[in-house]
């Protein structure tokens, strides 16, 4: 859509400027728009993984918290079994402490030694704690036994010299203990009637001195078997532990052969070896969690399980460790499938938002857009308003130089350039137009007016046509210079005469010409004849004296304009031929 204007047989393109500053501001704001588009789809990006990430994180250390829980609880009840199988050694012994000092205290002064050792013997022969593992056994300082009730045949016979399974003689040390200190605690290996196997376990002891009749009592439990009670209060505490949503998560354990020994939800698998047990992707699950908690001391494992409901898949995230001392694995999962959809949801979420902030980006864009090609246009048209001021101007000068009008411009570097422009008019249309000597119209310019003249009034133009007389001798006798001066007074006094009713020009030399508007023949000589009187009464200072001049006057009325000059000079010829200082007509 070109629009060009054809002048002087050229093609001008008057859309360029419009085009360019449209397509410079456009790409500017598509360009703004692309790195908004390209912002909005960076955060888009970047938000979905922080969230993704920040989900994962936050389920990843909520798995191994939960483990580290029951890790950690395990670990303070297996570091407490010592203390604890020592305290209720202890406050046994002491209760069946009681028990025999009461029984001696209240019947001492009633009843014998024999009597007494056998009501004693009756009320602790029975008593069992620890599942029926533990039993008190009292001897004599000499090592006589009095009470064994596990082994009743040993009663009565002198044990000192028997050793256990380290060859450590035992009754000595527990003797030398009670006879030093009164009471206190003994470690011992035996093997334990409660197994099947013949291995050695660590027995604690505690004993006591029993001072009235020369005894100490005492009683032991193995190691081994409070450890197995605690590991079963942790398989207990895992059984229980169900947690997060529904209670759909529970904590599960299992040794390292593979053996389940606890979980919470599925407890038709507790007792069952799992170590073939597969995902449904084939990989080996017991496996991977038995080598990762011996190898690396526990991590996370991701695995597949069927969907009951859907046929499908869903995916677990496990995190497990290892307890060694026991060769334990403990460890909990979540279904990631609920996370995924809630993922889902949300870059679903984020989706909508970026696409809303995309539609608002595109909308302030076209408004953008639409507001610039507003004042681009203004701005162009007013360009272009102004350019054609100038174009005008460069038009017309091959005829005439008209001044530019500097308010009908729009911007000041216009104007600027318009002030410029016109005061080289001046001085061109100055040159034009003027006599560089005398200063008044040229040959060219008056006779511009006198063309402009007749064009007006074709019947009321005068013409006047002067000749300085003998002006050779001016220039003779003063000299170039002051014949110039003269032509300068002469000039001048022309000038003033005619100012009111028209106008005059040097034609060259020492001949003018006057253009007199609106008047008649009459007039027109009258005026002459003023011009020359005025001339030849003036005092011309220079020259000390005067000069005449003879003037030849012709009238529209009288004649056609292209004959009207040739009348003139033929009318002051005339004048001339007459004597001078005259006006023929
Ligand atoms: P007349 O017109 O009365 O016949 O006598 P004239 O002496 O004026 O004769 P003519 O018109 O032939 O001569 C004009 C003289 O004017 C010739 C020239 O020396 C002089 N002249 C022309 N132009 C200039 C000028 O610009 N400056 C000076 N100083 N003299 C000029
Ligand atoms: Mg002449
Ligand atoms: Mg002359």
């Amino acid at each position: 859509m070109q629009k060009k204007i054809k002048q002087n047989d050229k093609t001008y393109n008057t859309s360029s400027i419009n085009r360019i500053i449209f397509l410079i501001v456009t790409s500017a704001i598509l360009i703004q728009g692309l790195i908004w588009l390209a912002d909005s789809i960076y955060i888009f990006k970047s938000d979905v993984d922080d969230m993704n990430q920040i989900q994962t994180d936050f389920i990843k250390a909520q798995l191994k918290e939960r483990v580290a829980a029951v890790i950690d609880y395990s670990d303070y009840r297996s570091q407490e079994t010592e203390k604890v199988l020592r305290d209720e050694l202890h406050s046994r012994t002491y209760e069946a402490y009681a028990l025999m000092n009461s029984i001696y205290e209240n019947n001492k002064d009633t009843k014998s030694k024999e009597e007494i050792t056998l009501i004693i013997k009756d009320a602790l022969r029975e008593i069992r704690f620890n599942d029926g593992r533990g039993y008190f056994f009292i001897d004599t300082l000499e090592g006589d036994v009095i009470l064994y009730p596990v082994y009743p045949e040993n009663e009565g016979r002198n044990l000192i010299n028997l050793q256990d399974d380290m060859g450590n003689y035992e009754i000595q040390k527990e003797i030398k203990l009670v006879e030093s200190v009164g009471e206190g605690y003994l470690e011992g290996y035996w093997k334990n009637p409660n197994t099947e196997d013949n291995g050695t376990y660590k027995k604690i002891t505690f004993v006591k001195a029993f001072e009235p009749y020369g005894w100490y009592l005492g009683c032991g439990d193995y190691l081994d078997e409070i450890t197995k009670e605690i590991q079963g209060e942790v398989i207990a505490y895992v059984d229980s532990i169900q947690y997060g949503e529904d209670d759909s998560q529970y904590v599960f354990l299992h040794d390292y052969s593979g053996v389940e020994l606890a979980n919470g939800v599925y407890p038709e698998m507790i007792g069952v070896n799992n170590y073939e047990l597969e995902d449904v992707h084939g990989s080996k699950v017991y496996q991977e969690q038995i080598k990762l908690c011996i190898e690396e001391n526990g991590g996370y494992l991701t695995h597949y399980w069927p969907n009951t409901e859907d046929d499908g898949e869903h995916k677990k995230l496990t995190y497990v460790a290892p307890l060694p001392k026991w060769e334990w694995i403990i460890g909990t999962g979540l279904d990631l499938t609920e996370l995924e959809e809630l993922i889902e949801r949300k870059e679903e979420e984020l989706r909508v938002f970026i696409l809303i902030r995309i539609l608002v980006i595109l909308l302030v864009l076209g408004l953008l857009i639409a507001v610039s090609m507003f004042y681009v246009k203004m701005f162009s048209t007013k360009m272009k308003r102004n350019f054609t001021v100038f174009r005008d101007y460069m038009i017309s000068a091959n005829k005439k130089l008209i001044p530019i009008d500097v308010a009908s411009l729009d911007y000041v570097d216009f104007s600027e350039l318009a002030d410029v422009t016109n005061s080289m008019t001046e001085r061109i249309n100055h040159l034009l137009n003027y006599d560089e000597l005398t200063g008044i119209y040229n040959r060219r310019y008056i006779k511009e007016i006198f063309d402009v003249a007749i064009k007006n009034s074709p019947e009321d133009v005068g013409i006047i046509l002067m000749d300085i007389d003998y002006f050779k001798n001016v220039n003779d006798q003063f000299g170039h210079d002051i014949g110039d001066e003269t032509l300068m007074v002469i000039a001048s006094l022309l000038k003033s005469t005619t100012e009111d009713i028209g106008s005059v020009g040097r034609l060259g030399g020492e001949e003018f010409i006057a253009v007199l508007e609106d008047v008649s023949l009459e007039e027109t000589v009258e005026i002459a004849e003023k011009i020359r009187t005025n001339i030849e009464s003036f005092y011309i200072s220079s020259i000390d004296g005067h000069v005449t001049i003879s003037c030849g006057v012709v009238h529209s009325t009288n004649w056609k304009k292209d004959e009207l000059y040739k009348q003139a000079d033929e009318k002051l010829y005339l004048a001339k031929e007459l004597g001078r200082n005259r006006t023929e007509y």
